[in-house]
């Protein structure tokens, strides 16, 4: 197998790094050395930042974050026996959506398996760096011997 950028690990930087490769015509594969439903049911962010909203809509992933996640314009801090409001609309213009990390997981590997990009063999895991050889440049050429691990 030949590509142009092997991308280590399936967590959202990973997946949307992928996403985004394939958005400008870069050929990619990822390896992840955990199956796709430990990966989805692994709970972690739920807050995103604009900016990282602003990429996944720039790239097309965005549909289900937009409809489903929740906005919110600022937080409260409490102290000296008071809450205090700090606006980020009001203050910035930007805010956060309330969106958990494993959904933006499945929305990236759902519009990866869209695009038609390798799916998983199925076979076995691998962890990058055990089974993966270069020929050549890296940049040039990637080619392993065994079956490996590629999530969609
Ligand atoms: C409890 C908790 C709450 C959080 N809350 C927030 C929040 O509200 N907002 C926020 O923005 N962030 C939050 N974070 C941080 C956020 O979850 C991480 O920043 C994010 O997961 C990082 O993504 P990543 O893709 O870089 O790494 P990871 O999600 O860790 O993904 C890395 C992937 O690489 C795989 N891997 C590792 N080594 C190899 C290898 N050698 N070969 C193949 N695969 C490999 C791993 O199995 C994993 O799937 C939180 C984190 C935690 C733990």
């Amino acid at each position: 197998m030949r590509t142009q950028v092997v991308i280590a690990g399936a967590g959202p930087a990973g997946l949307l790094l992928g996403q985004i490769l394939h958005h400008y015509g870069v050929d990619n594969v990822i390896l992840e050395r955990r199956d796709a439903d430990y990966v989805l049911a692994r709970i972690r962010a739920g807050v995103l930042e604009q900016g990282t909203v602003d990429i996944l809509t720039s790239i097309g992933v965005a549909d289900r974050l937009v409809a489903e996640g929740l906005s919110h314009d600022g937080i409260e801090i409490a102290f000296g026996g008071a809450r205090h409001r700090i606006d980020m609309r009001q203050a910035t213009g930007r805010y956060v959506t309330i969106y958990g990390q494993t959904e933006v997981t499945r929305d990236l590997m759902t519009a990866r398996a869209a695009a038609g990009l390798r799916p998983d063999d199925g076979q076995s895991r691998r962890r990058a760096g055990h089974g993966v050889r270069c020929r050549g440049r890296p940049s040039e050429r990637l080619r392993w011997d065994k079956p490996i691990s590629i999530l969609r």
